[in-house]
């Protein structure tokens, strides 16, 4: 084969993009339901604006991102996540003179120089939340009720927020100081990428891969320890909301996350139906990055939930059932008969799927490709409530009926065609 998707990006065909669009749209409901309007913003950003926001010291700016100068020799590069782009754009757009607070979601793919596995691509999506303008926990517990309310929805049981509090200002270079003076005697334990994170920003130990500083820091300093009673009073308070409002967590101190503009709040969710990379998603409070980026100073908290591994461990398909019906012209002179009774059935029941065989070859072999539908023996876009062959020969373009087989039971009928809206509709009815 000449031509192959890019290493570490795939495509995504019809029954599983459409998958992805049913969890789209079932986010969209959700976060509407709070208020979430979608937002787009580019694929495409200036790199410094990464490099400022993500941090220099994180993995994804340091090795990870696509770069690359355009035709004028300007640095751009591919989102490797979204929320520079969208606080970017909200200061673009003047976001002192919106009105708070500013509640934006948006779904779309983010790029990332990995090592390719199951469950990591350096093309992979992610549904993205931001609520600005909220400084109190209330916000937090908000998004996290919502995003709750949203895992339940697909099915997700028993899941919970890791979650922590990361000092920030002078308690972090305190929380900073106390890491190195610990780690100092353990410089044995460090890798050469772990020496780097030492001298740069001790925070990003936590972001570490080597297994021995990993358990060396098990009994490192504690973020929680080096908070200060602002930081303190923010924690106490979001973990109080979120015991009320039933949202499941555990505290976790050595969460860190690998983004450098968290500020206090940072929480994550991973899913045990997923394998090494069992990461679901992840989020937090970034309090200053508006300011860092040249906009006024205005608290948000948000997260990010990668797409590709929501849809893998999803406990239930998002796509919602729809009857299909496969129009079955017997042969050639029955395709312009076949067509407008498949408009008919459009009509009468708009969330069907309503589909004609062009082949013409006779109804058996339209049976067959109905029967593949029921069967779920050959990949098809939609999830099917029910299957029915419309079986339309000679009888019934003469007579104007129509013959339909319900493929599950078997039970076929032939009837005036006139009569479909009231069939169906009435099937509509019992079919949920
Ligand atoms: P982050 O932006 O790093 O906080 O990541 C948020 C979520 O995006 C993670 O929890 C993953 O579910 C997902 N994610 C991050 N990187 C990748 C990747 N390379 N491939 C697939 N999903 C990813």
């Amino acid at each position: 084969m000449k031509y192959r998707a890019v290493k570490g990006t795939r495509d995504l065909l019809p029954p599983e993009c459409e998958r992805f669009a049913a969890a789209e749209a079932l986010a969209r409901e959700v976060f509407a339901a709070h208020g979430y309007g979608e937002i787009r913003t580019p694929i495409l950003e200036s790199t410094e604006l990464f490099a400022r926001s993500v941090g220099e010291t994180t993995d994804i700016v340091h090795k990870e991102m696509y770069t690359f100068p355009d035709r004028k020799g300007r640095s751009l590069t591919l989102r490797p996540e979204n929320t520079a782009g969208i606080v970017r754009a909200l200061i673009e757009a003047g976001v002192q003179n919106l009105p708070k607070p500013i509640r934006v979601w948006c779904a779309g793919p983010q790029f990332r120089y990995e090592q390719p596995q199951a469950g990591r691509y350096r093309e992979f999506r992610q549904i993205d939340v931001e609520l600005v303008g909220v400084a109190d926990p209330a916000g937090d517990a908000e998004i996290l009720e919502m995003l709750f309310e949203f895992l339940a929805r697909l099915g997700f049981q028993g899941l919970r927020a890791r979650v922590n509090c990361v000092p920030a200002g002078k308690a972090r270079e305190a929380f900073s100081a106390a890491l190195r003076e610990y780690l100092a005697p353990r410089s044995g334990d460090l890798g050469a990428d772990d020496v780097r994170r030492v001298e740069e920003n001790p925070l990003r130990l936590f972001d570490s891969k080597n297994p021995a500083l990993q358990e060396a820091l098990k009994n490192a300093p504690r973020t929680l320890d080096f908070l200060d009673e602002r930081a303190r009073r923010h924690h106490q308070g979001l973990l109080s909301l979120l015991a009320r409002a039933g949202v499941d967590f555990d505290e976790d101190p050595s969460l860190v996350r690998g983004l450098d503009y968290y500020t206090l709040t940072v929480f994550e969710v991973t899913s045990s139906a997923l394998g090494a990379q069992d990461a679901l998603l992840g989020g937090g409070r970034y309090d200053d990055l508006f300011a860092q980026l040249g906009g006024p100073p205005l608290p948000a908290v948000g997260f990010a939930i990668g797409e590709d591994r929501l849809l893998a461990a999803a406990p239930e398909d998002p796509r919602r059932r729809r009857a299909v019906f496969v129009v079955v012209p017997d042969s050639g002179s029955d395709v312009d008969y076949a067509l407008s009774v498949a408009r008919d059935i459009r009509a009468s029941d708009p969330a069907a799927v309503v589909e004609t065989d062009f082949t013409a070859k006779g109804v058996g072999r339209g049976l067959g490709r109905a029967a593949q539908v029921l069967e779920g023996s050959s990949p098809y876009p939609f999830r099917a409530a029910s299957v029915h062959a419309v079986l339309l020969g000679l009888r019934e373009r003469e007579g104007e009926t129509v013959t339909i087989k319900n493929l599950k039971t078997g039970e076929q009928s032939t009837f005036p065609r006139r009569e479909l809206a009231e069939r169906l509709g009435g099937a509509r009815e019992t079919r949920q």
